[in-house]
C-alpha cells in the first residue's frame, strides 16, 4: 500500500510519448499533435498536461503532488530542444498555453500566448528577431513591444480576470493619439508606452505588478486554462452539445512561432477536402504577416490558400504534401492549422475535421473508392441525424437571397409565412389559412397554441435547449432560436435587424438547419435524397455525389443489419410511400382515424345505443367501412406482416367536446327546438367525462366494456385478408391489443377473436397472428405470463415512457422539460430518445422474460422511439426483431440499424 503511494502519476507527456488514440488523456489537440510529431511532421517542440491532471486541481484547487516537478523536467527538455531557456532576457524561449478537451469546444476555453516575455525578455526577442522586414512589421522592436502588450493583454483577462475593454480602450487610445485606426501604425515606442498603460491597468485590478518570472507566468497560465473548463459558457456549450461536465481539459504547452515576422512569414488554416459539400481539393485561407489571432479577429481578409503558391511555393508544397499525409494517415477530411515563420512551415494542430451532412456521405463514399475504408467504417462515419437533415425540404436559395441573421438552427426544415409576434395573432391567421412565423424573445408554455399554429418559430435568446426549440424539436416544426441580432419588440409588434424593421404581416424565412434567417420568401425544393427515397432519382443515371453516396451506404446498411424495419401507417397512402422508403412491413397500423370525419356519426349511434339491437346496427354499418380500410392497406403491403392495432383511445375523443355540447343545446332550447339527440349525446359525454383520460377507459378496457367493438374490427381484418388473399395478393394480418397489463385481459380477448377468425379463415390460407403492446410497465414486468398469450409483442413506448415516469405525453414537454433539460436531469426528452436506465430496463426484461416463455416470440417496438437514432441501438443491444416508425423516418431507422449491427456486432469482411 506505502509503496504504491509513491509511484508517482504521470501527469506531463512530452509530444513524441502521445498518439491520436490519447483524446481522453491528452485531449484532442494534445493526441493529435503527438501524433504528427510522431509522423515527423514539423511540429513546434512541447508537452501536454494531462485531463486527470486537470481533474484533480479542479477537485481539490491545488496542483496535483509532482505535477510542478514533472512540468519543469519537461520545460528542461524543451528549453534543450530549442537551444533557449523560458525568458532569457538574452535569447528568450517563450511558449503559448493552449486549452485542449477530449471533444472540440471551439474557443470556450482559454489559451495565453508569449508566455516567457517579461521587461528584460522583451529586449532579447527584438535582438533575436533583427533583421525582420522593417517595412512590414515595423522592426524587430516593434515586433518584440507588440508580442509583450499581447501577453500582457491575454493574461491579465483570462488569467487575473481583468476586464477586457480595459485594455482595448487603451489600445484605442494609444491610436488615437497617434491618429490612426490601424494598430499596424503604431510603431515600438507607441507599444513601449501601451506596454505600460496595460501594467497599470493590470496593477489596479489586481493589485499586484505583473508577473516577472517566466516560470510563475507559465504555472499561473495553466491554471487558468484548467479553470477555464468551468467558464459559464463551456459549461453552457457541454450541455447544449452533449459532452459530459466530467472530462477536464488538458493543456499544451508548445514552443512559440510567429507568423508575423514578415511577408515570408503569415498563419492559416486548411481543411484536405470541401468540408460543405465533400468535394476533391484543398480548402483554406492564409493571411501573410499575422498570428492565428488575428485570423479569427477578421483584422485583415484572409486569401484563399492557393495564393500561397504565388507568396511561398516551397512552403505551398510542403503543405499539401503533409495534408495527403494527413489524409492518408487518419483516413478522413482533416482540418488543420499551421504558421509559417520566415519560411518555415510549421503545424499547429489537425484534427477530424467537421462537416456537413452531405459531405459526411460524400467523403465517405469517396474515401471507400479511394480504399482508404471499408463500407462498415464508412457506414460507421454517417448518422441518422445527417441523414433525416438531408430529407429536410431546402430553400432554394441564389444570389438574391442573403440571410439578415443567423441564429442556432434548433429544429430543421425550412419555412416561410408572415410574421407574428403572439401566439392569439398566430392561431388567428393560420385559421385564414396563412402560414405564419411565429418571433419572440423567448417562447414560454403560453406559447403552445401559437407554435403548434406557426410554420416556424423564431426566437433572438435561448440555445439549442431552450423552451422553443425543445417543443419545436418535438412537434416536428421549424425554429431558429437565440437569433441575437435581431431586436424583438411585442408591444409595438416589430423587430429590428440590420436597420430595417420587420412588422406584422411582413414575410420572412427561416432554415432550421443552418440557423440563417432572410426577409421574404425564399422559394422552397424537395430534397434530393428524397427524390431518389422516392424513386424519381436513379443513383446509376445521375450526376450526383451524394444521391450516389447515400445508395451506396444505405445499401450497405441493409445488407448489414438484423433488425427489420417497419412503419407505422394508417392509410393506402403511407403505407405506399414507407414502402417505397424501404418498410419491411407495419408495425403499426392505428386504427383511431378510421372512426373519424364522417364516421363519426355511426360512433355516435354506437356510444348512445339503447340497447343491444341499437349497438349491433352501428357497428355493422362500421364493418364494411373497416373491412375496405384495411383491404387497401393489406394491397399495398403485399406479402408484408401488417399489424393493426385495435382501437385504443377514450370513446369520448370521437364525440364533440362538452362546452361546444352544452352552448349547442342551450341556443337550441332556446330557440324552442327539438334537442333529444343532442340531450342524449351530451349525457353521454358527461357520463364519460374522466379526469386522467389517458389513465382510463381505453385500450383493451375499452374492448372489454364495449361489447362487440374489437369483435367487428377483428371480423374486418380477417375478411378483408380473405378478400385479399383470393384475389392473388397475400395479406398478413397481425392482430394488436392495446394498453394490457395482465394476461387475463388478453386471454379474453383473444379466445373472442380466435372464434371469429376460424370462422371467417376458413380454408383461405390466411394466417392471422394475435399479440399485444407492451406499453403498461405492469405489462412489462408481468411479461413472462403475457408471452402465454401473444405471438409478438410490440413496445409502445411512448405509453411506457409516460406511465413509466408518470408523465403526461401532452403536457410535460411544453410545460418544465426546458428546465430539465437545463438542469441535466436528462440530456434529451425521454419521449424522444430511449430512457436506457429505467424505461429501457422494462423493455429488456419484457423481451428477457417473453422470450424465456415463447422463444418463438416476434418483438418489435412501435413508440416514437422506433425512429431515433439513438434508440435504434439500444433495441439492437436487447435484440428486438424489428423497429416501426413513421415513413419519414425509416430510411434512418434502416441506416442506424445498419451501424448498430457494424458497431456491437463487429465488421465482417462484406
Ligand atoms: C405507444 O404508446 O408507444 C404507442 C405506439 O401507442 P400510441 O402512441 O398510439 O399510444
Ligand atoms: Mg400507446
Amino acid at each position: 500500500m506505502a509503496k504504491q503511494e509513491t509511484v508517482e502519476h504521470k501527469y506531463v507527456y512530452a509530444f513524441a510519448e502521445g498518439n491520436k488514440d490519447l483524446k481522453e488523456l491528452l485531449g484532442g489537440k494534445g493526441a493529435n499533435l503527438a501524433e504528427m510529431t510522431n509522423l515527423g511532421l514539423p511540429v513546434p517542440p512541447g508537452f501536454t498536461i494531462t485531463t486527470e491532471a486537470c481533474k484533480a486541481y479542479l477537485a481539490t484547487g491545488e496542483e496535483p503532488d509532482g505535477l510542478a516537478d514533472q512540468i519543469a523536467a519537461h520545460l528542461a527538455s524543451l528549453e534543450q530542444a530549442m537551444g533557449k531557456r523560458l525568458g532569457d532576457p538574452e535569447d528568450p524561449l517563450l511558449v503559448s498555453v493552449r486549452s485542449g478537451a477530449k471533444f472540440s469546444m471551439p474557443g470556450m476555453m482559454e489559451t495565453v500566448l508569449n508566455v516567457g516575455l517579461n521587461d528584460h525578455s522583451v529586449q532579447g526577442l527584438a535582438r533575436q528577431a533583427g533583421g525582420v522586414d522593417q517595412e512590414a512589421t515595423g522592426g524587430a522592436d516593434r515586433f518584440a513591444w507588440d508580442s509583450y502588450r499581447r501577453l500582457i493583454q491575454m493574461f491579465g483577462k483570462t488569467v487575473c480576470e481583468v476586464p477586457g475593454e480595459e485594455f482595448e480602450h487603451a489600445l484605442d487610445d494609444a491610436k488615437r493619439a497617434k491618429g490612426t485606426g490601424n494598430d499596424l501604425d503604431l510603431d515600438a515606442d507607441d507599444l513601449r508606452g501601451l506596454v505600460d498603460a496595460y501594467k497599470k491597468i493590470f496593477f489596479k485590478h489586481t493589485g499586484r505588478e505583473f508577473p516577472q518570472e517566466p516560470r510563475e507566468q507559465l504555472d499561473l497560465a495553466i491554471r487558468a486554462v484548467f479553470e477555464s473548463w468551468n467558464a459559464e459558457r463551456a459549461v453552457l456549450y457541454r450541455r447544449q452539445e452533449r459532452i459530459p461536465a466530467d472530462l477536464g481539459t488538458a493543456v499544451n504547452v508548445v514552443a512559440m512561432v510567429f507568423g508575423n515576422l514578415g511577408p515570408d512569414s503569415g498563419t492559416g488554416v486548411a481543411f484536405t477536402r470541401d468540408p460543405a459539400s465533400g468535394a476533391q481539393g484543398i480548402y483554406g485561407d492564409y493571411l501573410a504577416n499575422a498570428q492565428g489571432e488575428d485570423v479569427v479577429a477578421g483584422i485583415r481578409n484572409t486569401v484563399p490558400l492557393q495564393e500561397l503558391e504565388r507568396l511561398d511555393k516551397k512552403s505551398y508544397d510542403e503543405l499539401l504534401g503533409i495534408m495527403a499525409r494527413l489524409e492518408g494517415h487518419y483516413k478522413d477530411l482533416c482540418d488543420i492549422e499551421f504558421t509559417i515563420e520566415r519560411g518555415k512551415l510549421w503545424m499547429l494542430q489537425t484534427r477530424v475535421g467537421k462537416r456537413t451532412a452531405a459531405a459526411a456521405f460524400v467523403i465517405a463514399g469517396q474515401l471507400v473508392d479511394e480504399g482508404l475504408i471499408d463500407l462498415d467504417e464508412a457506414l460507421h462515419r454517417v448518422n441518422g441525424a445527417q441523414l433525416a437533415q438531408l430529407m429536410f425540404p431546402r430553400f432554394r436559395l441564389d444570389h438574391e437571397f442573403q440571410p439578415v441573421a443567423k441564429g442556432i438552427g434548433a429544429s430543421p426544415g425550412a419555412a416561410s409565412g408572415k410574421v407574428v409576434f403572439t401566439s392569439a395573432r398566430a392561431v388567428e391567421l393560420a385559421a385564414e389559412g396563412e402560414s405564419v412565423i411565429l418571433v419572440r424573445r423567448e417562447t414560454n408554455p403560453d406559447d403552445l397554441n401559437g407554435m403548434i399554429a406557426a410554420q416556424g418559430i423564431l426566437t433572438s435568446r435561448g440555445g439549442k435547449t431552450s423552451h422553443a426549440a425543445v417543443v419545436a424539436r418535438g412537434m416536428g416544426k421549424t425554429c431558429v432560436s437565440g437569433a441575437d441580432e435581431i431586436d424583438v419588440n411585442v408591444p409595438q409588434r416589430r423587430f429590428v435587424v440590420g436597420g430595417q424593421t420587420v412588422v406584422e404581416g411582413d414575410i420572412v424565412s427561416i432554415d432550421g438547419t443552418t440557423g440563417k434567417v432572410y426577409l421574404g420568401e425564399v422559394p422552397v425544393m424537395p430534397s434530393e435524397v428524397v427524390q431518389y427515397f422516392e424513386g424519381s432519382l436513379d443513383p446509376a443515371h445521375v450526376d450526383n455525389a451524394l444521391v450516389r453516396a447515400v445508395h451506396r451506404i444505405m445499401s450497405h446498411a441493409d445488407a448489414r443489419r438484423r433488425l427489420a424495419v417497419r412503419t407505422n401507417a394508417d392509410t393506402g397512402a403511407d403505407a405506399a410511400r414507407a414502402r417505397r422508403f424501404g418498410a419491411e412491413g407495419i408495425g403499426l397500423c392505428r386504427t383511431e382515424h378510421m372512426f373519424l370525419g364522417d364516421r363519426r356519426e355511426l360512433v355516435e349511434r354506437l356510444i348512445l345505443a339503447r340497447d343491444n339491437a341499437d349497438r349491433e346496427a352501428a357497428l355493422a354499418a362500421l364493418l364494411p367501412l373497416q373491412r375496405a380500410d384495411f383491404e387497401e392497406i393489406f394491397r399495398e403491403m403485399d406479402g408484408m406482416p401488417v399489424t393493426v392495432r385495435l382501437i385504443d383511445p377514450p370513446l369520448h375523443e370521437f364525440l364533440p367536446p362538452l362546452e361546444q355540447l352544452a352552448v349547442n343545446v342551450a341556443v337550441a332550447q332556446e330557440r324552442g327546438e327539438d334537442v333529444a339527440q343532442e340531450e342524449a349525446l351530451l349525457a353521454a359525454v358527461r357520463r364519460m367525462h374522466e379526469e386522467n383520460p389517458m389513465l382510463g377507459l381505453r385500450g383493451v378496457r375499452l374492448g372489454l366494456v364495449i361489447p362487440g367493438l374489437f369483435a367487428m374490427q377483428v371480423r374486418a381484418i380477417a375478411e378483408a385478408a380473405v378478400t385479399v388473399t383470393r384475389s392473388g395478393a397475400v395479406a398478413r394480418p397481425e392482430i394488436m391489443v392495446p394498453l394490457v397489463g395482465a394476461v387475463q385481459e388478453l386471454e379474453t380477448v383473444r379466445a373472442e377473436a380466435e372464434k371469429i377468425i376460424a370462422e371467417v379463415v376458413g380454408d383461405s390460407g390466411v394466417e392471422v397472428l394475435i399479440g399485444t403492446m407492451i406499453e403498461v410497465p405492469r405489462a412489462a414486468l408481468t411479461a413472462g405470463q403475457i408471452a402465454e398469450a401473444a405471438q409478438f409483442f410490440s413496445f409502445g413506448t411512448n405509453d411506457l415512457t409516460q406511465m413509466g415516469w408518470g408523465f403526461s405525453r401532452d403536457d410535460v414537454e411544453g410545460a418544465f422539460f426546458w428546465r430539465y433539460l437545463e438542469l441535466g436531469i436528462f440530456g434529451i426528452s425521454p419521449f424522444e430518445s430511449i430512457d436506457r436506465d429505467g424505461v429501457g430496463r422494462l423493455v429488456r426484461i419484457a423481451a428477457e422474460e417473453g422470450r424465456a416463455a415463447r422463444p418463438e416470440l416476434k418483438l418489435g417496438v412501435c413508440g416514437e422511439h422506433g425512429g431515433d437514432p439513438e434508440s435504434v441501438h439500444f433495441f439492437h443491444e436487447v435484440g428486438l426483431d424489428y423497429v416501426s416508425c413513421s415513413p419519414f423516418r425509416v430510411p434512418v431507422a434502416r441506416l442506424e440499424a445498419g451501424r448498430a449491427a457494424v458497431e456491437t456486432d463487429g465488421s465482417d469482411s462484406r
